[in-house]
């Protein structure tokens, strides 16, 4: 055939041709690698998402000490599988490095902060490596708060201080939170307030907490004024974790509508979570840019994936890895932990994310 004689001149049998056909080959090769590699690059968890990183790590959750001088019923530590000791100075000098890095850390677990005697230390290492902006907070069952604690925690630079208090009275407060006096409680969070006021100090900001519960919904009203009385003009209240789905009730509605009132009435400042259930394009996950740290030194991605009531089982929790092992950067960035939050930050989320209240802002 003409063209066959055409192509024999062009490219001569043997040789010529042999190397033609292996340049040819070899640049559909590297093409087809080349293609593979953007195809690699685009989905790789720590790609760029539509022009946007993932969020950096900038919160951290650590508790100081799982142990505790009450026995709430609603406490998920019950079930806590690694015991209840103080934080390990490894697991803090984990923390002491990333510092420099964050801008909130939350020195809470499953237990009371006040137990631990390096408290204050904590704090003003924390505040003397963290950036100027950076916070600290915790929560407190205000059981232990001596003038002496009152004092040293102003003085420490602590930004945050919540109390939690779920009554209004004292049979429902005791009912709860077992262990502990009510009336104690009330002068020693009056007693903070007053030693600000004393000292002129703003320092730490302070907040009540109430965890609305079945057999507490009555006194939420009640609580606005208590909180007032108190000299704390603003309270963060939350869902029982285990039983906010039978609480969403018209008592419930009634309860917030009139607390909303007697807050405007006093300037008292409300966060009350909504009324479920959420619509699910108004879900959003929390904790993209925080981790939460494990006495045992496991770093989970969010309180869910440590609560051992939600979890039913320790064998559940979802771990990305001990900072006993590896630093909280090393652990960040890990291919499976990059994954999972990219599924989360894009809302494909997994099937560990299914039901969670935290994404529809039921808990905060
Ligand atoms: S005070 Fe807090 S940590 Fe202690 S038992 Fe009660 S809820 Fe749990
Ligand atoms: S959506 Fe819920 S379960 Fe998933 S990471 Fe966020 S807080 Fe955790």
């Amino acid at each position: 055939m003409p063209a066959r004689k055409t192509m024999n001149r062009i490219f001569p049998i043997g040789t010529v041709r042999r190397k033609i056909a292996k340049a040819f080959y070899q640049l559909l090769f590297q093409r087809n690698e080349f293609k593979k590699n953007v195809k690699r690059f685009f989905s790789s968890p720590s790609a760029p998402l539509h022009g946007e990183q993932l969020p950096s790590l900038k919160k951290v959750f650590c508790s100081v000490t799982d142990r505790c001088n009450l026995s709430c019923g609603m406490c998920p530590r019950k079930n806590l599988y690694y015991g209840y000791a103080d934080i390990d100075n490894g697991i803090l000098q984990r923390v002491y490095d990333k510092a420099y890095d964050l801008y909130f850390v939350g020195l809470q677990g499953y237990g009371e902060p006040y137990l631990y005697k390096d408290l204050y230390k904590v704090i003003e290492t924390l505040k003397a490596l963290m950036p100027q902006r950076g916070e600290i907070g915790f929560n407190s069952n205000a059981t232990l708060l001596e003038r002496s604690h009152i004092v040293r925690t102003a003085e420490s630079g602590l930004d945050n201080l919540t109390f939690s208090v779920d009554g209004a009275t004292r049979a429902t407060y005791e009912r709860i939170r077992k262990g502990a006096k009510f009336g104690q409680v009330i002068k020693n969070i009056k007693d903070f307030v007053h030693y600000k006021k004393q000292v002129g100090s703003n320092h730490p900001k302070l907040m009540m907490n109430y965890v609305i519960m079945k057999d507490n919904i009555q006194e939420i009203p009640l609580f606005v004024e208590l909180s007032k009385q108190c000299g704390i003009n603003a309270i963060h209240f939350n869902y029982d974790r285990t039983s906010y789905r039978c609480l969403q009730t018209d008592e419930l509605k009634e309860a917030f509508q009139e607390a909303k009132r007697k807050a405007k009435d006093l300037q008292v400042i409300l966060y009350l979570p909504p009324i479920y259930p959420v619509k699910p394009e108004n879900e959003f996950c929390v904790f993209m840019d925080t981790v939460v740290l494990l006495n045992s030194g496991e770093v989970v991605p969010c309180c869910r994936a440590a609560d051992f009531d939600m979890l039913g089982d320790p064998q559940n929790i979802l771990s990305f890895g001990n900072v006993k092992e590896n630093s909280l950067d090393d652990i960040w960035n890990s291919r499976s932990y990059i994954s999972f939050r990219r599924q989360v930050f894009t809302k494909n989320w997994p099937r560990f994310c299914d039901g969670c209240g935290f994404k529809s802002q039921i808990f905060m």
